[in-house]
């Protein structure tokens, strides 16, 4: 059984296969509220009110709303870094023996068609897949983490690289937390709709110029692998998101910054496209 969540003006809604969407609180007879970061908690309903979406009226096109993130309020918004080895190279750096983890502050995170608030002259892109915890635990094992994913979903870990490395050691979580420097989106898709949860294609494009394809069959630290990781230091509870990790092709390499009117589309197959403005 499969679901799209999407965050319509803040309300949960399910979206079927032609592109409607149904919003969750109507669709359930109110036995679901409107908060995305409740549903997402809710993954049994939610793959049995997909089931019913056939006999449902929509609310309406998902082509026609405006999106908000399906995740809006992580309580904690984890990201990794320098986890693809080709990423590595680029960077000139050597491949981590543990994940390097960081933060990306929830304030941080909006829309998949949001504008990003650049502020800077070092703006740059990262296609990534993020992950969404369904269900909360410590010390979870490799093995099990995937039971603990309630969704996959897109996200650009935008990142002022001036501010990043304006200290040293470097501090990711400043330079990769401004306001608006977390696109999500478009929707949150159960594993089960990706044709391999282990292998989802992601491209990156600025100006219709492709910048970035990658798969996470290339990580380093593949999605269990950071769940188990992560759980054995924090508990990761409902709605606590991962940023995986970008491939190769970040503007810093030949200094291709982010500049005001740029657009950023950020796509990973089975889930969907981000759109997004530099201002
Ligand atoms: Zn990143």
């Amino acid at each position: 059984m499969t679901f799209r969540l999407a965050n319509i003006d803040d309300r949960a809604a399910l979206v079927d296969s032609d592109g409607n969407y149904y919003d969750l609180e109507h669709l359930s007879g109110k036995r679901l509220g409107p908060d995305p970061m409740h549903a997402i908690a809710q993954s049994d309903q939610l793959h049995a009110l997909d089931a019913t979406l056939g006999s449902a009226e929509p609310t309406g096109s998902l082509a026609a709303a405006e999106l908000g993130s399906p995740v809006p309020r992580p309580r904690n918004s984890y990201a990794i870094g320098l986890n693809y080895r080709a990423h590595v190279a680029e960077a000139s750096m050597d491949a981590p023996e543990a994940p390097l983890v960081f933060t990306k502050f929830p304030s941080c995170i909006v829309g998949p068609n949001a504008d990003v608030d650049l502020r800077t002259e070092a703006g740059d892109y990262e296609a990534e897949l993020v992950v969404v915890i369904g269900v909360g635990g410590r010390d979870i094992a490799a093995e099990d983490a995937w039971d603990h994913v309630v969704g996959l979903t897109g996200g650009q870990d935008i990142s002022d690289r001036a501010l990043q490395f304006a200290a040293k050691p470097p501090h990711f979580d400043l330079g990769k937390s401004r306001d608006t420097y977390g696109p999500v989106g478009p929707v949150m898709v159960s594993p089960d709709l990706v044709a391999d949860r282990d292998d989802v294609p992601i491209t990156c494009d600025v100006n219709g110029e492709r910048r970035q394809t990658g798969s996470t069959s290339q990580l380093i630290f593949d999605v269990p692998a950071l769940i188990a990781y992560i759980s054995a230091v924090t508990t990761l509870t409902p709605g606590d998101i991962i940023f995986t990790g970008t491939p190769e092709g970040v503007g810093a390499v030949d200094g291709k910054f982010l500049r005001p009117g740029d657009t950023i589309t950020t796509t990973l197959a089975g889930i969907g496209t981000l759109t997004n403005r530099c201002r």
